[in-house]
C-alpha cells in the first residue's frame, strides 16, 4: 500500500514522531479541515495533542478508533450497488466481479440502470473484461424486473454472488429514492433468505458532498457498506473519517484506479499505517 495514497498521506507523513509541542497546531487543524474532516473529527484526533502530551502512535490509534472496516459479503450473497452517476458504480461492479472471480466464486450481475442505454453497454464491456455473466433488458424497462430476473438466474444457475447495478440520477431525486426502495424490497424477496447487502460507491474527490450523499442514501435506503472510489487521485479523503465517525457506516473497499484490478479491501489498520509512510 505504501505510496498509493501519497497525496492523502502528504499531510500525515509530516507529523513529528514526538515533541508535538513544537508543531503548529493551528496549521495542522487547518490542513485536516482542508481534507474534509469535520471539526469534531479533527478535535478527536488532535485533542490533547495540543498540549504536547502525545506523538504519532497516539494519533494513529485515534484514527484507527474512528474508522470502521468490514468484510465484503460472504457468498452466497447479493449486492445492491447504489450511488450517483460518475461515482464509479459500474467500474466498481467490474472490480468486485473480478475480485470474487479471483477467489473462485461465480458472479452474475443485473444491468439495472435501465435509465441510460450507455450504462447497460458499459456493464456489458466490464462484465466481459472481468469474466462474469449479466442479465440485461431494453432501456427504460422497469429496473426491478431486470434485477428480479438476475436474482432468479443466480438461484437457477447456482451462482455464488449476484450484483445489481442501479440508476444514479441526482440522489435528491425523489423518483430515484422510490425506485431504489422498490428494487431493494423486490431483491430481498427473491433472494429468499440469502444475505443481501447494499453498498454505496462514493467518489473521494468530491469531499463534503459525498458525506451528504451517504447520509441521504443511508436514511432512505439503508447502507451496509461504502466503497470509496478514486482514492488514488485525492488529498481530500478525510471524508471517510467523518462518515465513519458520524454515520457509523463501515468502509468495505477502495477504488485505487480505473483498471479492473485497482481495488483493495478496506483494512483500517493498514490504511492508517499507509498514511504515515
Ligand atoms: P458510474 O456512473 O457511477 O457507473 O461511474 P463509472 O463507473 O462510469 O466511473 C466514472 C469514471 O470514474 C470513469 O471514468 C471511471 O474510469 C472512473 N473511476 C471509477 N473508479 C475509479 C478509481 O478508483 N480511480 C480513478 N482514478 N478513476 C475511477
Amino acid at each position: 500500500m505504501p505510496g498509493l495514497f501519497s497525496r492523502l498521506a502528504s499531510v500525515f507523513s509530516r507529523f513529528p514522531d514526538n515533541n508535538t509541542a513544537s508543531i503548529d497546531m493551528d496549521k495542522y487543524t487547518e490542513e485536516l479541515l482542508g481534507m474534509d474532516m469535520s471539526l469534531s473529527v479533527v478535535d478527536r484526533l488532535l485533542g490533547d495533542l495540543k498540549h504536547g502530551h502525545t506523538g504519532v502512535d497516539d494519533l494513529k490509534n485515534r484514527m484507527k478508533d474512528i474508522l470502521i472496516s468490514s468484510q465484503l459479503c460472504e457468498p452466497r450473497c447479493g449486492i445492491l450497488m447504489i450511488g450517483i452517476n460518475g461515482g464509479g458504480k459500474t467500474t466498481t461492479i467490474g472490480k468486485l466481479g473480478k475480485w470474487y472471480g479471483d477467489q473462485g466464486y461465480s458472479v452474475i450481475a443485473a444491468a439495472g440502470d435501465t435509465f441510460r442505454a450507455a450504462a447497460i453497454e458499459q456493464l456489458i464491456i466490464v462484465a466481459e473484461r472481468a469474466g462474469f455473466d449479466i442479465v440485461k433488458a431494453m432501456p427504460k424497462v422497469d429496473p426491478s424486473s431486470v434485477i428480479h430476473d438476475a436474482v432468479t438466474a443466480y438461484r437457477a444457475r447456482g451462482k455464488d454472488v449476484v450484483i445489481a447495478d442501479t440508476a444514479g440520477r441526482l440522489h435528491t431525486n425523489v423518483n430515484l429514492i422510490n425506485e431504489l426502495k422498490k428494487i431493494k424490497s423486490v431483491m430481498h424477496r427473491v433472494m429468499a433468505g440469502d444475505k443481501l447487502v447494499t453498498y454505496l460507491t462514493l467518489d473521494a474527490t468530491i469531499g463534503k458532498n459525498s458525506f451528504q450523499q451517504a447520509k441521504l442514501f443511508n436514511e432512505h435506503i439503508g447502507v451496509d457498506g461504502i466503497i470509496i472510489t478514486k482514492l488514488d487521485g485525492t488529498a481530500r479523503a478525510g471524508i471517510i473519517f467523518t462518515i465513519c465517525e458520524e454515520l457509523k457506516i463501515p468502509i468495505v473497499g477502495m477504488g485505487t484506479g480505473e483498471g479492473i484490478d485497482d481495488f483493495m479491501l478496506f483494512d483500517k489498520n493498514k490504511f492508517v499505517e499507509s498514511l504515515f509512510v
